[in-house]
């Protein structure tokens, strides 16, 4: 598989140059060249394969020939040891042999090492990264801005492994106080180095732009990018919504899918649309916002307007300026109305995202993290919207726990905090503070080499 730049369809690279570069030359966003469609036969067939499995098979079509299917085959079942439950607010499975009645779902991701989706990207990168430059003398320093969980994964993923730095900035004060700990117990003397930049999280990722834009810090340091611009983060999302869709299917034959996902930097939904041109049975998507909503806005009224991200109960969202919306507009070869065939989208206030957490977990006995509950509220009315009977998923993007003291005040209850969690709060924290200036970065990454 070749990818492109979207500044220019002429320039093209292999899977291993797009991954470990992470944008193209000329600034653009790499995207496959074409996607592989697989038909029902094949459907079935893969969605009867455990996940890892199927994953391996997908991941075959995006690589390139550095990776043997033996490798995939290893690779996934070592990334993906952990499930990925389709359940009921009341904890019943989804299970082809035994269909439920019920037509909603939570899809989990969040039962990865750092407790949200963001592990089953980062550690198909980690060890995809960690496969090419063993096998090169190449090396790379990983400068990632995180707005809470993307660090933490990324961190996690790519811990102790050679040839490898890994810069965390994240906004000092703007994560939730688990989210420090989990980022900040990766350091001492590891190659996860944890830096708490004095801004915002707008502040982190235009620090990380400048870096890359520095010819003479790019090419000194080897940058590589871990957030979703990278092609190599978005390219595995798409294997949960294969998979998952195909599950709901064969319980559900006669019912059409809708998932809604909670959104920020429109990577989760751009690895849902690229399952669906592979063929995955999923009808439609709804794109979840909080009051970060220029996507929502966009899918309602067609005009994009990025704007500064603003401060929400739902952190990981607070995206002012979406990454991959180039990538859906060229999924759809920028046809607004193919877009809004597809994708509908609802945006929510911190006092709704409150007001329905606390609701599910009264009323339902379910905790969701904020941002799940943006998501859950928006499948609602979404489905409130139409008369088609769907079988509806909301992507459970984070454990609660990883949002304790927020989600404890709203439901005025404590919560038990996963082994997990526990471990990193216990663990010594490392973390270095830092001004958001370029000569600051510089002068730690050359103190780190
Ligand atoms: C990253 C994240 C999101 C947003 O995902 P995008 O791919 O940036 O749209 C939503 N919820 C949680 C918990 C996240 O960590």
């Amino acid at each position: 598989m070749k990818y492109h730049s979207l500044n220019n369809p002429d320039l093209q690279v292999g899977f291993s140059r797009a991954l470990l570069s992470s944008l193209a030359p000329d600034g653009g966003l790499y995207m496959p060249n074409s996607l592989p469609r697989f038909g029902a036969d094949e459907l079935a067939r893969l969605g009867a394969l455990p996940f890892h499995a199927c994953a391996a098979h997908l991941s075959r079509f995006f690589v390139d020939d550095k990776f043997t299917d033996e490798d995939l085959r290893a690779l996934c079942a070592d990334a993906y040891d952990y499930p990925m439950p389709l359940t009921t607010l009341a904890g019943e499975r989804l299970d082809a042999a035994t269909p439920e009645p019920g037509d909603e779902y939570i899809l989990e991701l969040f039962h990865g090492p750092t407790l949200a989706f963001k592990d089953f990207a980062a550690r198909f990168m980690g060890r995809t990264v960690s496969h090419l430059l063993s096998r090169s003398d190449e090396s790379r320093t990983i400068l990632v801005a995180t707005s809470g969980d993307t660090g933490g994964a990324i961190g996690q993923a790519f811990l102790n492994l050679p040839g490898v730095r890994v810069f965390i900035l994240y906004p000092n004060g703007g994560v939730s106080s688990v989210q420090v700990h989990q980022l900040t117990s990766m350091g001492g003397n590891s190659n996860v180095k944890a830096i708490a930049i004095n801004g915002t999280f707008d502040d982190c990722q235009a620090l990380v732009k400048k870096a890359f834009a520095d010819k003479d810090m790019s090419s000194e340091h080897h940058l590589m990018s871990a957030n979703s611009i990278n092609v190599g983060r978005v390219i595995p999302q798409s294997f949960y919504y294969f998979w998952s869709s195909v599950q709901a299917k064969a319980a559900f034959p006669n019912r059409p899918i809708v998932y809604s996902i909670p959104s920020g930097n429109l990577g989760n939904l751009t690895g849902g649309l690229i399952a669906r041109k592979m063929g995955a049975p999923i009808h439609k998507f709804v794109a979840a916002n909080n009051a970060n909503d220029p996507f929502v806005d966009y899918l309602n009224t067609g005009e994009y307007t990025p704007r500064p991200s603003v401060p929400t109960l739902s952190n990981a969202m607070d995206i002012g300026k979406p990454n991959n919306f180039p990538r859906i507009l060229s999924l759809f070869d920028d046809d607004f109305s193919a877009i809004t065939d597809v994708c509908s989208g609802y945006s929510y206030t911190d006092a709704q995202t409150e007001r329905h957490l606390r609701k599910t977990f009264t009323h339902d006995n379910y905790l969701m993290c904020p941002h799940t509950a943006v998501g859950h509220m928006a499948l609602q009315d979404f489905a409130e919207s139409t008369d088609e009977n769907y079988t509806k998923i909301t992507v459970s993007t984070a454990h609660p726990a990883k949002f304790l003291d927020e989600v404890e005040q709203i439901i005025r209850e404590t919560v038990p905090l996963p082994s997990l969690l526990q471990d990193c709060i216990d663990a010594p924290s490392h973390k270095h503070v830092m001004e958001p200036t370029l000569a600051a970065l510089e002068e730690f990454l050359k103190a780190n080499c």
